[in-house]
């Protein structure tokens, strides 16, 4: 398919590239438009948390240099925000006054952090961490500042309580839920989680409000409701929303985030799709809808409705999965685990090593694994094939273990 106003994809992140990259892959050969409101070519995002960042990394992240995009007629208007779109005359509104025509439409705007909403947030020294730019601010102090105070304790939180940890500072997570990752992993693994985190020397403190954040000019102190942490360097991550306001004020339907079809089409305008952390999707794991922030959701999301445009359309189905580096601890979860009924823990061959299992109705959905690469590829591949595993199937065994027995059962028969 090719339309003489051709693609423009919102979004420079992994999913909008995504979009782009598939594009061409897939051979469409009208214009192809990506409009990124950072000024940087789109980057990798899971680095940012991962590693204390200075301006040479920025080449590093980079998904693919400016080279890729030249060569297969990718035009890429960086630093360009859309601010609006007129859906029915089809075109998109930048900052700039300009306006581009589009056949096709994709958002691929992602999510913004949840501001801290407190007094002094705004102080120097105070980050939130999604952006290159963000990590770059962090990184300039983090190997110098004494005091990390780390307000959320989710993926990013965690992830850079241990780069702090990692380069000698004294590292507390504030976080407000009575537990580490409530929202994202199962109850037997934040009690783990917690525990590695302390061993390591980071400082937990659970069930605690920030109120305020005191300095000079710069942050010296965090007020919590159970007292005072100096601090030098604050890093927030107290989750994300998603960008979907350009899709709410074109009428399009948002419920946190954009509602697409199991094609990813917006289900008010078949002409725009969502992508991404933005995108709200039925999906054949979840009973609803659901929006999901991962890489892999990125990729695929966003590979599907490139294919799609160039003629090749598919119901997507990925298996979400998703990893996060904590220092000494790989935590990775294949799997949706919405309404399980029963878990099973089992401890792998090392004490470093752990899954969690998670069942509904008797049938495995997901499972989590710490340090245990080879049981998180094996969960894929029988969540993927949509293989039925009970909980007596994994007594006393692995899914590595099931899988192999399976195989060799098969090559029997
Ligand atoms: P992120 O991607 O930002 O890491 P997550 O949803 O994984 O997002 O984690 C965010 C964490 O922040 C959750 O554990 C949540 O309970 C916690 N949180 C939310 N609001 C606050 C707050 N005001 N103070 C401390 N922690 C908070």
């Amino acid at each position: 398919m090719t339309s003489a106003a051709g693609v423009a994809v919102v979004g420079g992140g992994q999913a909008g590239y995504s979009v782009v990259s598939a594009l061409r892959g897939a051979g469409y050969v009208g214009p192809v438009t990506l409009f990124a409101d950072e000024p940087h070519l789109p980057y990798q995002r899971p680095p940012l948390s991962k590693n204390a960042h200075t301006e040479q990394d920025a080449v590093r992240v980079e998904l693919v240099p400016e080279s890729f995009y030249r060569e297969r007629d990718i035009e890429l208007r960086l630093g360009e925000r859309v601010t609006a779109l007129d859906t029915a005359a089809g075109a998109v509104v930048t900052g700039t006054g300009t306006r581009v025509p589009y056949g096709h439409l994709v958002l691929a705007t992602g999510a913004r952090n949840r501001r801290l909403p407190v007094p002094g947030a705004e102080l120097a020294g105070v980050h939130a961490l999604r952006s290159l730019d963000d990590a770059l601010a962090i990184g300039r102090t983090l190997t110098t500042a004494r005091d990390v105070v780390v307000v959320g304790g989710g993926f990013i939180g965690l992830e850079l309580a241990q780069v702090a940890r990692a380069l000698g500072a004294r590292v507390t997570v504030v976080e407000l839920a009575d537990r580490l990752l409530s929202r994202a992993v199962s109850a037997q693994l934040q009690e783990y989680l917690r525990e590695r985190h302390e061993r390591s020397g980071v400082r937990i403190l659970t069930g605690v409000g920030v109120r305020g954040i005191e300095g000079n000019g710069r942050v010296e102190r965090v007020a919590t409701d159970q007292g005072v942490l100096p601090a030098d360097l604050v890093v927030y991550g107290i989750g994300a929303v998603p960008r979907d306001e350009l899709a709410r004020a074109a009428g399009l339907a948002v419920e946190d985030g954009v509602v697409v079809d199991e094609q990813l089409r917006s289900v008010t305008d078949p002409r725009i799709s969502a992508v991404g952390d933005c995108a709200r999707h039925p999906h054949p794991h979840a009973d609803g809808l659901v929006r999901l922030e991962s890489v892999q959701n990125a990729t695929d999301q966003g590979t599907l409705v490139g294919r799609r445009i160039a003629g090749s359309p598919a119901p997507y189905r990925s298996l979400p999965w998703f990893w996060s580096d904590q220092g000494a601890i790989k935590l990775q979860i294949a799997g949706l685990r919405t309404d399980t009924d029963e878990m099973l823990v089992v401890p792998g061959d090392s004490p470093e090593r752990l899954a969690a299992y998670a069942f509904r109705d008797d049938r495995l959905v997901a499972v989590e694994t710490l340090n245990w690469p080879a049981e998180h590829l094996a969960a894929r591949r029988l969540l993927e094939r949509s293989a039925p595993v009970s909980v007596a199937d994994l007594a006393g065994s692995t899914l590595g273990a099931l899988a192999r027995a399976r195989r060799s059962a098969e090559v029997r028969s």
